[in-house]
């Protein structure tokens, strides 16, 4: 019997419908069996997710304000689908106790971890499983970080006790006893590091899309879907804008080879996207994966004749930007020339002085100051080893009418990052994108 762990998101346990669809779909197959949910999400554009309104309760009492209507409103909310799923779950004494915990001022974590603590308590009634609470199995370091080791042991010793079970997503223990949850999202974690501890076959993450698309659907038509992704393809595409899945729940079961799957609780026949262990064998050389972008960089070029025969230039320069808290994206640089990308929101409001230190400690002949810029990048492994690929992704820019401004490809060939005017940016994911799939 093979081992599925399925975590669900906020959508797709929104209401008793969505529970009813997440019922059906665990049924259908008896080897999912630990199961994460996440607190009730958004049922139309304009209504709250749960999580939200804890935080807002927690933030009324630190400012002396009752937060009674709100956590009336959250009370119903969890009421309403127990009552819909004609469960005899009695949710009312621990609706109390969490309404007076956070009267008392229980942190935002506390108060947030609540959606998913609740959820699991429905979820586990209504499928029979065993409810175990993650704050007993997961972990976080003195540092905030998660306790891998001490996890993982948790982890697979008391999960292995119980052929079903059902784990709230998004928190844990901190170093100090207290309920810690992760960053935003963070119900894709618990469901990796689930994964990880039983050794599942597969990690399913079931949403509201059917897994990835090659583009962003606001910028490209209708974008074909991404059948298979590799994690390091996803994570190049994930730090680039793509999103559906936690950037960190990857790492968990990349390390351990698991698969995930990205499938939709709307769709359960649609085969989603499978990601995969990097060496996955290339099929079609050639292709692309995806393309993603972010706009809002910032350029610095420096130029100073004989730079390359400046021993520490570089070093001196990337000093003034660690020095004031600064990240960079990409170093393109020329003979005499060195540039810098940075993330406006890196920047700040500190540009004069970075230029004011680079001038003093650099000397340099010239400085350069570009902004607006976009970066878009074509990922794909079957690009590797590949001619023409950038031949190809520059004929569609150039026929475009697009310039760009920067160039960069990473060492392990998957991919090409450019970088355009922002203006431009929309219409240059269309022109590579019907490059390749037109
Ligand atoms: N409910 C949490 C959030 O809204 C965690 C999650 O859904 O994964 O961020």
């Amino acid at each position: 019997m093979s081992i599925k762990v399925a975590k669900f998101g906020g959508s797709s346990l929104a209401n008793a419908s969505q529970f009813r669809k997440v019922e059906a779909i665990i049924k259908a197959d008896p080897d999912r069996r630990y199961i994460i949910p996440s607190a009730p999400g958004k049922r139309t554009a304009e209504d709250h997710k749960i999580t939200d309104l804890l935080y807002l309760c927690q933030a009324h009492v630190e400012q002396g304000i009752p937060f009674d209507d709100v956590f009336t409103i959250i009370s119903n909310r969890y009421l309403e689908i127990v009552k819909e799923l004609g469960l005899t779950l009695d949710l009312q004494p621990y609706l109390n106790q969490i309404k007076t915990d956070i009267a008392t001022g229980a942190s935002p974590d506390y108060a947030a971890s609540r959606g998913e603590f609740l959820n699991g308590l429905i979820l586990a009634d209504l499928l029979g499983f065993t409810f175990v609470d993650p704050a007993d199995i997961i972990f976080f370091d003195k540092t905030g970080l998660l306790d891998m080791e001490k996890t993982q042991s948790k982890v697979s010793a008391c999960l292995n006790q119980y052929p079903y079970a059902v784990i709230p997503g998004f928190y844990g223990t901190d170093s100090e006893g207290q309920i810690k949850t992760f960053s935003r999202g963070g119900s894709d974690i618990t469901g990796a590091i689930v994964a990880r501890g039983v050794n599942a076959d597969i990690y399913e993450n079931w949403t509201d899309v059917s897994g990835f698309l090659m583009a962003d659907p606001r910028i490209v038509p209708n974008p074909k879907p991404i059948e298979k992704i590799t994690y390091r393809e996803l994570r190049e595409l994930a730090y680039m804008g793509a999103t559906v899945l936690h950037e960190e729940s990857i790492f968990p079961v990349r390390q351990a080879g698991i698969p995930i799957n990205i499938k939709n609780t709307n769709a359960p026949e649609h085969p989603g996207t499978l990601i995969v262990h990097d060496a996955d064998p290339v099929t079609q050389t050639g292709t692309i994966t995806g393309i993603a972008g972010r706009k809002d960089f910032t350029v610095i070029t420096v130029e100073k004749s004989l730079m390359n025969a400046e021993l520490g230039f570089g070093r001196k320069l990337l000093s003034i930007l660690e020095a004031n808290g600064i990240s960079f994206e990409h170093m393109p640089t020329g003979i005499d020339t060195l540039s810098v990308v940075i993330a406006d929101s890196q920047l700040k409001n500190k540009t004069e002085k970075i230029l004011d230190e680079i001038k003093q400690q650099c000397k340099p002949d010239a400085i350069e100051i570009s902004p607006n810029m976009a970066l878009i990048a074509t990922v794909g492994r079957g690009m590797a080893f590949t001619p023409g690929i950038a031949a190809k992704i520059f004929k569609a820019l150039g026929d475009d009418g697009i310039n760009v401004r920067m160039i960069d490809q990473g060492s392990s060939e998957i991919n090409i990052i450019v970088g355009v005017e922002t203006a431009d940016f929309e219409k240059a994911v269309r022109a590579i994108y019907n490059a390749f799939t037109g």
